[in-house]
């Protein structure tokens, strides 16, 4: 018998994980961190359902921490196993993890300073040490290649499109006695069109698919992002004020140098100073021209004839906390891209405090904003704004392009489900909150294909 539990991801867009158990073997797909929800954040803390050690392998879909920020901890409470991804995903979770652990340590450390947790001392859910102790564990298999695990359990990874590295998670389970079940992740999926890597690819067969409904209820409007950041670029220069782009240091910041790169190149906007405010994309840029493997055509064409498409002109990017501080005397007009992404931690909650109360800046959201997040709070209006410990008035113009986003919607959603031969036997919508998994499921339905939203901690028979 195989049977998944669903451990995260079910019910909202974090903490991303699923434990399959087929003939006595256990494999963990995904190990993410919850963020958002102060609730859903506690959950980080909650005692692996199984013991750590009992597990036989874990795979990773990406290297986003929501997807990946969960395994220091599982390697401290005892887990000894491989871990299964691509190698830019290796190469991005050895700067990922740690990071990750750096930001835990100096957020205990902070509210122990500054007495703002209600636990005397405040620990780190995770150290850097933890972290990494989980890389030398990681083994890479390439694209279309199938890894051969104990048990009966082949892995393959297949492009997902939505950063460098991530895979749609493709599980072959399978008996001697003849019996064959293919579980297809569908990992966080990409859109079509989108700069540096290539397009998801198409799967034809799953008997389980396992999909991610992010944006399962909208379609991305903007018709053209490049052109609209172009604008917004101009009126926050025109008006001699800060754009502070919040984004998520890896994926997202690499698509804004790129578009801003190219924006430059067509005369489209003035040269102004741009600030990448991230020790994090300092270290994992140059890999986005490294892995070759993982370039589309646009990018092969640019790199061919010599530019190099991830450096605009006066850019800088600061690493060290003293130049992070120097970019708060620089004099605007300026871009300040920091992370995270959806300003539930990291550097860019230093600049929001700053900015946020100047009506001459401008705080573009260009991702996924989570229920709960500072990000959500501000689109959604929020007068004024908590950044560590005191409350911060929002005089800044707030803006949010859509287009931007990592993640398909809904139409390139059914456009990557249409490359399916038949339906799957059963399809689960995960990744999204309530109204998206809940259109995603009827639009499923709809279209003849049994789909259900699993609860979190919930286990099926995959047979059943
Ligand atoms: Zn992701």
């Amino acid at each position: 018998m195989a049977t998944i539990q669903f451990l995260g991801a079910a019910g909202t867009v974090t903490g991303s994980a699923f434990l399959v158990e087929h003939e006595g073997r256990r494999v963990l797909l995904d190990c993410g961190l919850f963020q958002g929800e102060k609730a859903l954040r506690r959950r980080n803390w909650d005692p692996f359902p199984v013991p750590p050690s009992s597990l036989d392998a874990v795979i990773l879909s990406h290297a986003h921490i929501d997807h990946s920020g969960g395994l220091p901890r599982l390697v401290r409470q005892g887990y000894k196993g491989p871990i299964y991804t691509t190698p830019a995903t290796r190469d991005l979770l050895a700067i990922v993890l740690p990071d990750s652990g750096r930001l835990h340590e100096e957020e205990a450390a902070d509210a122990n300073r500054m007495r703002w947790s209600k636990h005397a001392p405040a620990l780190p859910l995770y150290t850097e040490e933890d972290a990494l102790r989980c890389l030398p564990k990681i083994e890479a298999a390439r694209y279309g290649v199938p890894t051969h695990l104990h048990g009966g359990i082949d892995v393959t990874f297949h492009r997902a499109g939505h950063i460098l590295g991530s895979a749609i998670v493709q599980i072959d389970l399978s008996r001697k006695d003849g019996y064959r079940h293919t579980l297809v992740f569908s990992g966080d999926l990409g859109r079509f069109g989108m700069p540096i890597i290539p397009d998801p690819e198409p799967i034809e067969r799953a008997t389980t698919l396992l999909l991610e409904c992010t944006y399962g209820d909208q379609s991305h409007e903007d018709p053209d992002p490049r052109a609209e950041l172009g604008a917004i670029v101009r009126e926050v220069i025109e008006r001699r004020g800060v754009l502070v782009i919040p984004a998520f240091a890896i994926g997202r910041t690499q698509d804004l140098l790129f578009h801003l790169r190219q924006l430059q190149l067509a005369g489209a906007i003035p040269t102004v100073s741009i600030f990448v405010d991230s020790p994090m994309a300092c270290d994992a840029t140059p890999l986005f021209l490294l892995h070759r493997e993982e370039h589309d055509a646009e990018m092969n064409r640019m790199l061919s004839s010599g530019l190099d498409p991830l450096t605009p002109r006066r850019v800088e990017f600061t690493r060290g906390v003293q130049e992070s501080r120097g970019i708060a005397a620089a004099h605007p007009p300026m871009i300040i891209i920091s992370a995270a992404g959806m300003a539930t931690g990291g550097r860019v909650l230093h600049h929001l405090s700053r900015w946020l109360p100047n009506p001459k800046a401008t705080v573009l959201f260009v991702g996924y904003q989570a229920g709960g997040s500072r990000g959500r709070k501000l689109l959604e209006g929020a007068r004024t704004i908590r950044i560590h410990g005191r409350d911060v008035p929002v005089n800044a113009r707030i803006r949010a392009l859509r287009g931007f986003s990592a993640h398909a919607d809904r139409d390139e959603v059914d456009r990557w489900l249409s490359s399916f031969g038949s339906p799957p036997r059963r399809t689960f919508c995960v990744h999204g909150e309530g109204p998206a998994l809940e259109a995603t499921r009827s639009r499923l339905e709809a279209r003849g294909w049994n789909a259900y939203v699993p609860a979190y901690m919930e286990t099926v028979d995959l047979d059943g």
